[in-house]
């Protein structure tokens, strides 16, 4: 028997634990704790790491969604009340971000073999009201942004994408400007929660963008409204990278590369490996780098049950999600006050019932995987 916690971020003290003391003395020496020069620093370094002009540094992933979309809608690009395409079985963050800008969220079926948006339901799921598509790289799995982007184009939609789960992951590592995911969205949000890809030590986010004008509303729009100081254009808020967090990013983002690449090899050895008629993986996509594996799930009829033997024999898992976001109490009668659209839901409420996320992570040892796989290849119902 061995015990596999579901995550770990023991990697992140092994790979940089003095470094970040050193970040933290940093900043405390500098005296200087929000708006200073680490976010600046970590801005340029993580726009450049993506390929794009500009970022900025916000309080969290859900602020991260809801500015970038009030921001469009202050440079009139979408107006209150237009609905925004978002997949079904996304975590609840990306359909409370839609509605905090007074958008009209339309909920859409995920293709059940990648769990990202379903392509072939676009067309569908359009209305004269829809102005936008917010994509979800969902477990780390880039959408298909190609077809995705020129969809868009083809109907004259914005393209917005929750890449809380997904940084790092590229199409083309060769050639910057076909970081198709990247340069053809409108603008990206991350999530800087402590579990993510790239971490922070408490909350942070960031909008990524090559609109400059978007960036510049997004950035006044966490500083209360206010372009210049006490001067206020827009209604705002207060969600800024504070420079603990940035000086943690700053840190850790060098390693987010290789901390991917752990993620891949072991995503190859689970797809690889398990082989259960009960339990089934998602594949790996034909360019693995499109892919950094924030969760690795696999489904299976008798989740439940999987769990339960799972966690008989020391292996932690979680669930990814266990109930989709129309199914949620907060949005009960939202469908009737026209607050959500959607049709019926089997494909996002099959996956919130078979999904089980196993270990994975940058800390698993080559043994741990090897048990993981051996435990899930010895179900039986
Ligand atoms: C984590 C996450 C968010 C929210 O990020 P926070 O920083 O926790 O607010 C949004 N969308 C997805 C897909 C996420 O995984």
């Amino acid at each position: 028997m061995m015990n596999v916690p579901f995550y770990s971020l023991d990697y992140v003290n092994r790979a940089l634990g003095d470094a970040l003391r050193e970040s933290f003395s940093d900043v405390l020496d500098s005296k200087w704790f929000i708006r200073g020069n680490r976010c600046r620093e970590f801005e340029e370094a993580f726009a450049a790491y993506c390929g794009k002009k500009a970022c900025v540094g916000v309080g969290n992933g859900l602020d991260a969604l809801t500015l970038m979309l009030k921001a469009s809608i202050i440079l009139g690009r979408m107006a209150q009340g237009d609905e925004v395409i978002v997949p079904a079985n996304t975590f609840v963050a990306t359909v409370l971000a839609v509605r905090a800008a007074g958008l009209v969220p339309v909920l859409v079926e995920p293709d059940p073999e990648t769990c990202v948006l379903d392509m072939s339901r676009l067309a569908d799921a359009c209305s004269a009201k829809t102005r936008a598509i917010l994509t979800v790289h969902l477990y780390g799995r880039l959408a298909d942004m190609p077809a995705l982007c020129e969809f868009a184009r083809s109907k004259g939609l914005l393209v917005f994408e929750d890449a809380a789960q997904s940084h790092g992951a590229v199409f083309d590592e060769n050639n910057l400007s076909s970081l198709v995911s990247r340069p053809s969205s409108n603008a990206a949000a991350y999530s800087f929660y402590p579990t993510k890809n790239l971490g922070a030590m408490g909350d942070g986010g960031a909008v990524v963008t090559d609109d400059l004008e978007l960036a510049q509303v997004v950035r006044s729009l966490g500083n209360y409204g206010s372009v210049e100081k006490y001067v206020n254009q827009y209604v705002g808020v207060n969600s800024r990278l504070d420079e603990v967090q940035a000086a943690v990013l700053l840190a850790k983002l060098p390693h987010l590369d290789s901390w991917n690449k752990c993620r891949q090899e072991i995503a190859a050895r689970y797809c690889a490996e398990i082989k259960n008629p009960l339990v089934r993986v998602t594949p790996v996509p034909a360019n693995p780098k499109s892919h950094v594996w924030h969760v690795f799930p696999v489904f299976c009829e008798t989740r439940d049950d999987l769990q339960k033997f799972l966690k008989n024999r020391g292996v932690e898992t979680l669930i990814h999600y266990p109930i989709p976001p129309h199914l949620q109490e907060a949005f009960d009668g939202a469908l009737s006050r026209g607050e959500l659209r959607y049709g019926p839901l089997p494909i996002a409420e099959r996956l919130a019932k078979t999904e089980l996320s196993i270990p994975m992570g940058p800390s698993m040892t080559d043994n741990q995987v090897s048990y993981v796989i051996e435990s899930i290849n010895a179900y039986a119902r």
